[in-house]
């Protein structure tokens, strides 16, 4: 079938990019090593903003340190927790006696909370796909004791941001199977008109992959610009209704700022008043009030990486000082982060 798509695909003589939104895809990409294979078929595919733990910028890991260093008990994943900042990471606090504890979701979060007296404050990092599990939780009214510090992020309007900026001008999208099946079709509708550009929704095995870009390259040819589902036995064209309620009940737009990307009008997840009560920016908000600005680490290109402009192995650090054992920068880090799925597929293959 593989080779079939790869035919069809040679056939049709195209010279397109392609950007995709997701860590897992890019880990199928270069676990398959289908990204040359595409390239012998005239399709170049980057990897955008998809990956949570690296959008997320130095000005929010500095929050959770700042909080961490006042003496509450910083609970994240533990990607979030491994990422560097100007002074180490949230788990090299560990050193200066900071508690910081690594979840696996929020639920671990609040039973921590539910046995210590300390003040517990979650480090809610992630797309829609994480951010239902944090909305779920609120409205459960957990303990007193616990806080969100919320980071969650919604993907369209990053995509909106990308593509009015023009520096990376893909030919279509590969939408994310995880996060398309909360949000489903209709939030790429308006991408769709704004920009004529095809779209597809991909799940995560190497055929889904080249089936989506297949159905890209077949819109482009015939000059179409719709929203096209590939993942149809997960994703359903309204998504998940009750999970999108959760989001709707808890969180209310805020314009925020990603990694490599300027404040991007309504693309965070505030939470509403009536869970100011849980609202770590509220509750401790004079001891926020001086936290840094966002300072790129010196050499590290994940911004650009981030918004489609370079391939991790363009960034000069890349495998050099730069390394999972050393990392300068959350691409690095992060299992979903394009540096560190390049180095360890490169490495292995
Ligand atoms: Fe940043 Fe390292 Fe990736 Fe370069 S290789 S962009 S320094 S994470």
């Amino acid at each position: 079938m593989a080779s079939v798509i790869q035919r069809r695909l040679k056939d049709m003589m195209l010279n397109i990019q392609v950007m995709h939104v997701c860590g897992t895809h890019q880990d199928t990409l270069e676990r398959y090593g289908l990204n040359p294979l595409l390239k012998d078929s005239g399709i170049i595919v980057r990897q955008g903003p998809g990956c949570p733990v690296c959008v997320t910028t130095s000005h929010e890991y500095e929050m959770a340190m700042t909080l961490a260093r006042g003496g509450k008990t910083l609970v994240t994943f533990g990607d979030a927790a491994r990422v560097p900042g100007r002074r180490g990471s949230l788990l090299d606090l560990r050193g200066e006696g900071c508690d910081i504890r690594v979840v696996y979701g929020v639920e671990d979060a609040i039973e921590i909370a539910r046995t210590t007296e300390s003040e517990v404050v979650f480090f809610a990092v992630g797309f829609e796909t994480t951010a239902p599990g944090t909305a779920m939780s609120l409205l459960k009214e957990p303990p007193s004791n616990f806080s969100v510090l919320s980071c969650h992020r919604y993907i369209p309007p990053v995509l909106d941001s990308l593509l009015g900026m023009g520096e990376f001008k893909p030919d279509g999208l590969i939408q994310p199977g995880h996060v398309s099946a909360i949000i489903g079709l209709q939030p790429y509708e308006a991408l769709a008109k704004k920009y004529r550009l095809p779209q597809v929704i991909a799940g995560f095995e190497p055929l889904d992959l080249l089936m989506a870009i297949y159905m890209i390259a077949k819109q482009v040819s015939k000059g179409e610009a719709r929203v096209e589902n590939e993942y149809t036995r997960v994703v359903h064209p309204e998504g998940n209704t009750k999970a999108l309620k959760a989001l709707d009940d808890v969180f209310v737009p805020r314009d925020l700022a990603w990694r490599g990307f300027a404040t991007i009008p309504n693309s965070g997840m505030g939470l509403l008043p009536r869970f100011s009560d849980w609202d770590a920016e509220r509750i401790y908000q004079d001891e926020l009030s001086n936290v840094p600005s966002d300072d790129e680490k010196r050499g590290c290109r994940c911004g650009d990486i981030l918004r489609g402009v370079i391939e991790s192995h363009e960034c000069p650090l890349f495998g050099k000082i730069c390394t999972p054992a050393n990392p300068v920068g959350p691409c690095m880090v992060s299992i979903e982060g394009s540096c560190g799925i390049e180095y360890r597929h490169r490495k292995t293959s």
